[in-house]
Formats: C-alpha cells, sequence, structure tokens
C-alpha cells in the first residue's frame, strides 16, 4: 500500500541482515506495541515475543517502573557526562551495584551504550593494559569460531562468524581464532564428548604455543554462545580454558552480554560455569534494553597496571559522549532492581527444568534432530533437508512459528528460543505449542 508504514520502511531505512534486493520487494514486520511476553504488529495480530527482542528485554515490554524512572530523570538532569572528573549519581549507584552484585571481586566499571562499543573498549584497554606493562608485542587475542561479540571493529573482529568479516576487511591481524567447544557440530564420528573436551582444549593450547605465549594478551569467550546459535559448552571445557589461560598469563574476559543478570539461572553465567575472569563485558539485561547501556567491569589485575600508565602519561584517553548516560544508568538500576525483587534469577532456575523438558520433547518431532539449553536460553536443532540450502529446514519453521503468533531465531539448522524473564511455566507451554503446531505445518508442506 503506497505510503503505508511498511512501505516507507522499505524507502527509507536500511536494514542489515537482510537480503536488500529481496526487503525491498517484502518489505518487514513492523511491532507496534508490547506488553509483557508480547508485542503486537501493525495489523493488531500479537506474538509471544520468544528471543526477548535481541535477547535482552528481560522485564518484558510494558514496565511502567522504569518508563516513570527515565521520567523522573530526564526532568532531574536529562544528561550529563562522566568524560573527565564530572560526574552524576545515577552512573554512581549503578557502577557499586555491579560491583557487589559481580560474581568475583571486580575494581571499577566504565560504562558504554552497546555490547560491540564495550567489547571494543575491553579491546583497547588490553593493549593499553600490555603496553603500561611494557609488553609490547602481547596484543594478540583469542576469539573462538561461531562466537559473537559485536560488530564494530575491533569486536566484529573478535567474532567468528564469516559473515561479520567477509566484505569487510576483517578480521584484523591481531586477533586469531580458536575452535568452537559445541560437540553436537564438531565432535567427529565415535568420539565422546569429554574427547572432545580434550581436543578442543588442546587446540587452544596449541594455537597459543604457535603463536607464541608472550604475543598473547587475552581470550575471548561468551559463557554460552548465544549468536552462534546457541552453543552451551561441553562439561569441563570453561576450567580447561582458564588453567591453559592461567599457565600462559593470558587475560580472560567473559562476555555475558547475552548471559549476564539472570539468564542461565545464576545472576551471572560466569557462576554457573565457575568462570573467574578478569574484565566482565554486560548489555542487553542490565537495562532490559529500554534504554542502550553496556558495560565493561574490570578487576584490579587489570585495572591497576592501567591506572599506574595514566599516571605516567597523564590522561587513560578514551571517553564517549553518553558514557554513564543518566537516564540510561538510573533505567539500568531500577531495571536490577526489579530483577532482584522479583527474584527473576530464581524464576530462571525454577523453570529451566520444565523449558529444556519442553524443547526436548520437541526435539522428538521427525523433522528435529536435538535440543539444547540452560536456564532460559535454549535452541531446537533441525534436521538438515537434503537438496536443500544450509538452514532451510530452521528458517522454514521459525516462519511458519511467526505464523503461528511465535517470534523466535533461526540460525543455521537451530531454532533460538530466550524468551523475557518474567515468563511464566504456562507461557512457556504457550510458546512450545506454537513451536508443535508449527513443525506440523512445515511437515505436512514437506510431504
Ligand atoms: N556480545 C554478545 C555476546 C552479543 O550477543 C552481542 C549482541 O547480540 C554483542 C556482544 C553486541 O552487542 P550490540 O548489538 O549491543 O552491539
Amino acid at each position: 500500500v503506497p505510503n503505508s508504514i511498511e512501505a516507507r520502511d522499505i524507502a527509507y531505512q536500511l536494514h542489515p541482515n537482510v537480503n536488500l534486493r529481496k526487503y525491498e520487494k517484502t518489505g518487514g514486520l513492523v511491532i507496534e506495541s508490547g506488553d509483557g511476553i508480547y508485542v503486537t504488529d501493525t495489523s493488531g495480530k500479537r506474538y509471544i515475543e520468544g528471543m526477548a527482542g535481541l535477547w535482552s528485554v528481560a522485564l518484558g515490554f510494558g514496565e511502567k517502573r522504569l518508563a516513570e524512572v527515565a521520567k523522573a530523570q530526564m526532568e532531574k538532569l536529562p544528561y550529563y557526562h562522566t568524560f573527565s572528573y564530572k560526574t552524576h549519581g545515577p552512573s554512581i549507584d549503578l557502577a557499586e551495584m555491579l560491583i557487589k552484585m559481580a560474581p568475583v571481586p571486580m575494581s571499577k566499571v566504565h560504562f558504554t551504550s552497546s555490547g560491540s562499543e564495550a567489547n571494543d573498549l575491553a579491546c583497547k584497554m588490553v593493549w593499553y593494559r600490555s603496553n603500561a606493562l611494557g609488553l609490547k608485542d602481547k596484543k594478540k587475542i583469542i576469539g573462538r569460531v561461531k562466537g559473537y561479540h559485536g560488530v564494530t571493529i575491533a569486536s566484529a573482529s573478535i567474532t567468528g562468524l564469516p559473515r561479520n568479516h567477509e566484505s569487510f576487511d576483517l578480521p584484523l591481524d591481531r586477533m586469531i581464532h580458536t575452535s568452537c567447544p559445541s560437540y553436537v557440530h564438531f565432535g567427529l564420528e565415535g568420539e565422546s564428548e569429554t574427547e572432545f573436551t580434550a581436543r578442543i582444549l588442546k587446540d587452544l593450547e596449541d594455537l597459543i604455543l604457535k603463536e607464541g605465549p608472550e604475543t598473547i594478551a587475552a581470550f575471548w569467550g561468551e559463557p554460552v554462545m548465544g549468536a552462534g546459535g546457541v552453543l552451551t559448552p561441553p562439561a569441563g571445557y570453561w576450567e580447561g580454558v582458564q588453567e591453559i589461560l592461567n599457565k600462559y598469563d593470558i587475560l580472560l574476559v567473559a562476555d555475558e552480554v547475552i548471559c549476564g543478570f539472570g539468564r542461565t539461572g545464576k545472576m551471572f553465567a560466569c557462576e554457573t560455569f565457575n568462570i573467574k575472569p578478569d574484565v566482565l563485558v554486560v548489555s542487553k539485561q542490565i537495562s532490559s534494553s529500554y534504554m542502550p547501556l553496556s558495560a565493561i567491569i574490570v578487576n584490579d589485575r587489570f585495572y591497576q597496571p592501567i591506572a599506574d600508565e595514566s599516571n605516567r602519561i597523564g590522561v587513560f584517553g578514551h571517553g564517549f559522549t553518553a558514557s554513564g548516560h543518566p537516564v540510561a544508568t538510573a533505567v539500568g538500576l531500577e531495571n536490577l532492581k526489579i530483577i532482584q525483587e522479583r527474584d527473576l534469577v530464581g524464576n530462571a532456575a525454577r523453570l529451566e527444568e520444565k523449558f529444556l523438558g519442553g524443547l526436548a520433547k520437541l526435539a522428538e518431532h521427525p523433522l528435529a534432530h536435538s535440543s539444547r539449553g540452560v536456564g532460559l536460553i535454549g535452541a531446537l536443532e533441525m534436521k538438515p533437508w537434503e537438496g536443500a540450502a544450509a538452514g532451510d529446514a530452521a528458517a522454514a519453521l521459525s516462519a511458519a512459528c511467526e505464523e503461528e503468533g511465535l517470534i523466535c531465531r533461526n540460525v543455521a539448522e537451530a531454532l533460538c528460543f530466550c524468551p523475557p524473564l518474567i515468563i511464566t511455566a504456562e507461557q512457556i507451554d504457550d510458546m512450545f505449542a506454537c513451536v508443535a503446531r508449527a513443525l506440523d505445518k512445515v511437515a505436512a508442506a514437506r510431504a
């Protein structure tokens, strides 16, 4: 319809992660409003948001307290910065809360606005720290195949997904990648999970030795890989990684952008997997994405050399206009208070069995291969379709789910789920009932 909202979207907006020529013809889904775990499009059709937006809307789409806090902060002090010696209450309050709730002893917080920015900054700070210590050659960063850390130059380079590298002249040559710890995808014929873990850990150590341990500054990892397709690590993997990093004096950066603040049934996935990071990168559920907000949280081992160096050269030469934005940090603080008050981390832990059980039941469908997950993040792996392009099965299922009133996300052969943390047991049943109907529909169309 000419001049409809859909037509104007096609005319004026450039969308990433779509085939642009196809999008010009088909257009997109315009979401107009939200409430609880639901969003509604411009035709009035309601969907369960099974992905919490982009893995992020912990409190669902209608939390009035966040709107009230944002309004009050805008009226009191709509903007101020934390650029040099100037600062303000909301950023201080949230920084204090993050240090107190961190899963390991941490020292300082610096706020940014997106997960990509936070990872980029952490990367710069890793290099700054190496320079401060006089370790001028210790600059390489190890990411992982299928890891995702964002789309800015450094974060996209640490990312291990071809679509974020190809055609962008990335990765930067300081960024190298080690094997992905997903047993379902990379386990060899006849290889046990324990053997797989040992092999993947050996890959990491071999890479470090090949490159030279003195050249490697940090290892980057999501506790559970999200955008790579909800890839849960095998038992013993994280303990093994840490042992190797300690042996070669390599920093560990845990990217908790998706997992942080309850997703895995603990406040941080570092607790779920016994990870002891030097740097924590957080975003998304920190504000339920009601405001753009992210942060890096660093320990003393990380902070002290940076402070020493800035003492020598005068300043730590960095800073964003929006770092610690008062409205964003006020909303973040209120959001985390609500997560605690309503025990939403406990909700994720209590519902884990039901959520993973529901996924396992769906995996019995003839079109499905297996399921996996932890807390309230999971995936249903489809059997690849013979003669079709890779990922077609999960794409068809995702489209059928949307028809049935459920938004979820297909990644390669998997359909991913990451519902708001406020979801109830009944709503999990509703969500998976949509998937069951969608599976039957796709099966009928294939027959
Ligand atoms: N890190 C992880 C683990 C993510 O999942 C994402 C986004 O999905 C990012 C970083 C990048 O965050 P942003 O999209 O806010 O830049």
